[in-house]
């Protein structure tokens, strides 16, 4: 017996986009070894009618406070108890911060392979392999699992959300939820309403040390908020003080990867280049042609932003519209 286990990820009571997308890639894994794809729930009863298009055959239930704030230790116990149940041997999750977090637990208490952030899946090789990006995106490592158990996370925004016809998946309650915990979450910090989470975003549009202060991204919000996207910074940016943590992008901030990401001075250093360099379409906008991301992007725009951004926001919305 075999099989392919979800986690089924939730934020604020809502299905995360990442969860699925990795049903979509599960169902292609699930395929290619002629195995059932499943999913492992907690608290989620309210969401599980959602969840009949995403392809899963058996979604395991655990449900009670033990389940109520994210455990490493308690949600690994229970995906490895639905995996014995199932026979999974491959589990996936979203590279978000707790499916990382998770990844690695379940990785080590299954004595799986593990790969975090993984960009593509190549479905047909036996043991199955992956592509993910290594030394800040500058390589891609192709990694072989050939451990019997593999764990892997899936980098947001880069795997598509394939719907299935809808469906009735079997519910099967697990009992779990007595691990020993060894971390707890004691508090988690709400984003200021109506903040769009970049990890998730299709469209980013993101502002560095050229904003100049936090004056400065004032224009890189109003763009943002014209093309219905979500803003960035580098991480000066950040430090400076000018813009949350939340919204950093790059090694030390969030790895992103949306279909359209709008860099506003940013010189592109390689440390910022590792957390955005999988976007489908960078433009950047520079005072510098000679800055990095200027030879990166798909469309450089060599000018001051202050002036540009306004003119980039009119010309995008009527692409938009
Ligand atoms: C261990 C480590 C981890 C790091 N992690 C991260 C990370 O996660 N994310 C990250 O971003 N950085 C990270 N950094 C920092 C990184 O090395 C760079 O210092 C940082 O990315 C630079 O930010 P910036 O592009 O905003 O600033 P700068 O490099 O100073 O670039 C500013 C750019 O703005 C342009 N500019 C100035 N004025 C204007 C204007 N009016 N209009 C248009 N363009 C203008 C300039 O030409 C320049 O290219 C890390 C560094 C280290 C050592």
């Amino acid at each position: 017996m075999a099989g392919v286990i979800v986690w089924i990820e939730t934020s604020e009571g809502k299905i995360r986009k990442v969860t699925r997308e990795a049903a979509g890639a599960g169902a292609k894994i699930a395929a290619a070894i002629n195995a059932p794809l499943c999913a492992v729930l907690f608290n989620g009863k309210d969401l599980l009618p959602e969840l009949g298009n995403l392809g899963f055959s058996k979604i395991y239930t655990a449900d009670g406070p033990a389940f109520e704030k994210y455990s490493g230790e308690v949600y690994a116990e229970a995906l490895a108890a639905a995996g014995e149940l199932s026979g999974a041997e491959v589990f996936l999750t979203g590279a978000t911060a707790l499916g990382r977090d998770l990844s690695a637990s379940l990785a080590a208490r299954l004595d799986a392979a593990l790969a975090i952030d993984v960009t593509e899946i190549i479905y047909d090789a036996k043991p199955l392999k992956v592509v993910r990006p290594v030394y800040s995106g500058k390589l891609l490592a192709e990694v072989e699992l050939t451990s019997e158990k593999k764990v892997i996370s899936l980098r947001p925004n880069v795997f598509p959300i394939t719907e299935k016809p809808a469906a009735s998946p079997e519910l099967v309650p697990l009992s779990a939820g007595t691990a020993a915990i060894r971390a707890e979450v004691r508090k988690a910090i709400k984003a200021a309403e109506g903040v769009m989470d970049v990890a998730e975003a299709t469209i980013i549009v993101s502002g560095g040390r050229g904003t100049g202060g936090p004056a400065g991204f004032k224009v890189i919000e109003d763009l943002a908020k014209t093309l219905g996207g979500a803003v960035g910074a580098s991480r000066v940016a950040v430090d400076e003080g000018w813009i949350e943590y939340s919204h950093q992008v790059g090694q030390t901030g969030k790895v992103v990867s949306p279909v359209l990401y709008i860099a506003c001075g940013i010189s592109g250093s390689t440390q910022h280049f590792a957390g955005m360099g999988t976007s489908k379409f960078i433009i950047a906008v520079n005072t510098d042609p000679d800055a990095p991301i200027m030879g990166k992007a798909d469309f450089a725009i060599v000018g001051d932003l202050f002036k540009v951004v306004p003119v980039l926001k009119e010309e995008l919305l009527k692409v938009v519209k």
